[in-house]
């Protein structure tokens, strides 16, 4: 067997390889089986990545990606024989144009870093989610990561102008556009924008930058029932237009789940609600935003879609409503392991999808409680179940429950957001068709012959050939 320790570190230097009884000491963050790898290696710019991968294809070795570990459906999940490719080194922002309105980062870069290094500014990156203080620009890239201003400022694939990329046979493609504008030949990038790590490995990121708004506001809407979600969205779409940055909502289980927590002092609004809704609005002050959102709101209070509501009054109040929405991980503090999907569905079905889920749960597992959340505007639920360890083990039940209820609406996805890992890859083929599943293997085929990047991901990819 090659020594994957002396190989990789003639081209890292020694201190940058790690050896398996080393790995057993990180953080295997989300994905618990991250670390199986027999080593993790740390470039520190793409000249040696694409020596590691020219290295790794000859000796027909799997690579596997790593950037902040808070992917959600088992990418970044290692195995013997395999070696991890960390970005931690490559970390640096290498450029920020204010004029031209782009960043231009190495794959390690935190979104939460960029962000504080944009504040000063008065810039920002369009795309923020909840983990950003641990996701990578990398990661955010090689998931096309979505989140909670997709309305207003669309997902990765919106936000990135050009991307470098090292192929498997260690090409690396100079992808790096800063233009907003650039129609010469085909759009390369967007193959490996979403791909996980299966396609290229992200060395470079070109980022469109964004004007801070003047003010932010928010409000905490209650309604009776999530049947009322789709009119409130469209009368937040027609009221504020392009002003419009968050519309989420929270099923009443999630929310009750939220705000149990320790730091809730006082209820935004109190529990029992039918469902809640956060509605974020951007303007010229915080006053004038509050004035249009009590504007929004009056009406609705008086056709009664709406039954309380509540708009923040200061910066800690907005905080406080927005860790009802974003502290997802309470589902772990109160249950032994838990299950989170997230699905895409039209706008019209979202309350109907998430009443056949709970009816199904009530048939098959009575007391099996669905949380559900989720980026309304963007049609994208996110479910969560808390369960306990032998219920894990039988987790294709609860793949099924929502899955099968899934299959009853004909436009919907099995990811709207986290993308395949491994985790799904067995329910690829009930979202996208058979023609479709096999182009993508067709395009794998061609850039990783030898299934040398994050092997297994996505597509259950042939094994790797003799040398
Ligand atoms: C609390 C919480 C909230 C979240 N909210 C959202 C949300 O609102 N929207 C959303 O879209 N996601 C969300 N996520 C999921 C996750 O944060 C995103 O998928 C994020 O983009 C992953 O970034 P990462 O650096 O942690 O990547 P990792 O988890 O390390 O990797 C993700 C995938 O990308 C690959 N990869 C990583 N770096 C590279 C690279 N440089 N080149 C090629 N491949 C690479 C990995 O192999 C893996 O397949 C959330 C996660 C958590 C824990």
């Amino acid at each position: 067997m090659t020594n994957l320790k002396d190989l990789f570190a003639a081209i890292v230097g020694a201190d940058h390889v790690l050896t398996a009884d080393r790995l057993s000491a990180r953080d295997p963050g989300y994905c618990t089986d991250a670390l199986g790898a027999s080593v993790l290696v740390r470039p520190a710019n793409s000249a040696e990545l694409s020596r590691i991968c020219k290295n790794a294809r000859a000796h027909r070795l799997g690579l596997v990606p790593h950037g902040g570990l808070t992917g959600l459906v088992n990418g970044t999940a290692s195995h013997p024989g395999e070696a991890i490719v960390s970005f931690e080194r490559m970390s640096q922002i290498l450029h920020i144009d204010a004029l031209q309105g782009v960043a231009v980062v190495e794959p390690g870069v935190t979104l939460e870093q960029l962000q504080a290094a944009l504040e000063p500014m008065g810039l920002m990156i369009g795309v923020d989610i909840p983990s950003r203080g641990s996701c990578t620009n990398g990661g955010m890239v090689s998931t096309n990561a979505g989140g909670i201003q997709v309305l207003r400022y669309g997902m990765m694939r919106q936000n990135v102008l050009g991307l470098e990329v090292v192929l498997a046979d260690g090409r690396i493609l100079d992808l790096t556009n800063v233009l907003i504008k650039n129609n010469a030949g085909y759009d390369l990038k967007q193959i490996f924008i979403g791909s996980e790590g299966t396609l290229g490995l992200v060395t470079k990121i070109v980022v469109k930058l964004w004007p801070v708004p003047a003010g932010t506001c928010c409000a905490l809407v209650a309604c009776q029932s999530s049947d009322d979600l789709p009119g409130l969205f469209d009368h937040a779409r027609s009221s504020f237009g392009a002003d419009l940055m968050s519309f989420e909502a929270m099923w009443p289980e999630y929310y009750q789940l939220t705000t149990s927590q320790p730091g809730f002092d006082r209820l935004p609004l109190p529990w029992g609600h039918g469902v809640y809704a956060i509605v974020e609005v951007c303007g010229t002050s915080r006053s004038d935003i509050e004035a249009r959102l009590a504007a929004f709101i009056e009406p609705k209070i008086e056709t009664g879609t709406v039954v309380d509501a509540v708009i923040a009054q200061s910066e800690a109040e907005r905080r406080t409503i927005w860790r009802s929405r974003e502290d997802s991980d309470s589902i772990d503090r109160v249950s032994d392991t838990s299950l989170s999907y997230d699905v895409g569905l039209q706008l019209a079905d979202l309350s109907s999808f998430a009443k056949r889920l709970g009816e199904r749960c009530a048939i098959q597992i009575p007391g099996l409680v669905p949380y559900v959340f989720g980026h309304v505007g963007d049609g994208n639920l996110h479910i969560m179940f808390a369960i306990s360890e032998s219920e894990f083990a039988q987790r294709e039940i609860y793949d099924r429950l929502i899955y099968d209820t899934l299959s009853e609406f004909s436009a919907s996805t099995i990811s709207a957001e986290h993308g395949i890992g491994l985790e799904k890859r067995p329910f690829l083929v009930e979202s996208v068709p058979p023609d479709t599943v096999a182009a993508m293997g067709e395009l794998k085929q061609l850039l990783d012959p030898f299934n040398t990047f994050n092997p297994g991901k996505v597509l259950a990819t042939v094994s790797v050939g003799p040398s």
